[in-house]
């Protein structure tokens, strides 16, 4: 994607490591990531186990702060916030999706979704909390609690829950990691239509189907970004490659 150079991005993370101690050991879980992601933006991030996945993406979702390095996030440094307001911003701008739901169990489906709308003091919480679910495609399941319903239901309820604010961002740490292959087929068909609506997306996979619904691809290993390439998804890379002056380019994966 070639963005004009005044559209700053949306997050920007620069020289970033997460550094931990362990005894005279330090394992370095983010070893200098530098990454920017622009407003609509479907970003794939994938590695292979404990290559700091998870430790970017909680960094990304406000969850963990960087032992160095800093991080912009719709033009504001959080880097120095403190609690309260880093939970504000944090209420704000991101919407986040974890991969064993994290529903409350004795909450119907529209409660769940309605809650963090509660601490963030939010207005008119129950229409906004319907609209989210209707997006998901479960309007017929709002007063159900999450044991009545099925693994890929209850994790749209989270996405419906991340969404209901209209964040800045939707992050996702393996969002398909605990439901059937076809549930998680219908979760990220749910993730590209909110994409392609204008919501900008991040996940972590390890799974290349998974990966192949976003638009962009980071691969990392060892703390470090390996790769970042543009996805094509196979039907318009195959269009694409066929156009003759297309056919030397590089820099497009192929899933
Ligand atoms: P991934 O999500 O790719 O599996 P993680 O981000 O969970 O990887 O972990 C990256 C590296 O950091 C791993 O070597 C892991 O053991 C280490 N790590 C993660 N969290 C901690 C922690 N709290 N204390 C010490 N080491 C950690």
């Amino acid at each position: 994607m070639t963005l004009p150079a005044t559209v700053s991005p949306l997050i920007e993370l620069d020289e970033v490591y997460k550094i931990y101690s362990i005894g005279d050991q330090e394992v370095r879980a983010l070893d200098g990531v530098s990454l920017k992601v622009h407003k609509g933006e479907f970003v794939a991030i994938m590695g292979p186990s404990g290559s700091g996945k998870s430790t970017l993406m909680h960094i990304l979702g406000l969850l963990d702060a960087p032992t160095k390095g800093t991080y912009m996030l719709n033009g504001a440094n959080v880097g120095g916030l403190e609690d309260k307001e880093l939970a504000r911003v944090r209420n704000r701008e991101i919407g986040f999706v974890f991969q064993s739901y994290n529903l409350l169990p004795s909450f119907t489906a529209v409660e769940n979704v309605e809650l963090p709308m509660i601490y963030g003091s939010v207005k008119k919480r129950r229409e906004k909390a319907q609209a989210a679910l209707e997006r998901v495609g479960l309007s017929n399941r709002m007063h159900h609690k999450p044991t009545e319903l099925s693994g890929g239901q209850q994790q749209r309820v989270a996405i419906a829950r991340a969404i209901a604010t209209e964040p800045s961002v939707l992050m996702a740490d393996e969002p398909t990691g605990n439901v059937a292959t076809r549930q998680g087929e219908e979760i990220m068909s749910i993730f590209q239509t909110l994409n392609s609506q204008g919501m900008t997306a991040i996940l972590v996979t390890h799974e290349p189907h998974i990966a192949q619904h976003g638009t962009r691809l980071v691969q990392v290993q060892d703390g470090k970004i390996l790769a970042d390439q543009l996805i094509k998804r196979r039907v318009l890379a195959e269009e694409w490659l066929a156009q003759p002056s297309n056919a030397m380019s590089t820099g497009v994966l192929d899933l």
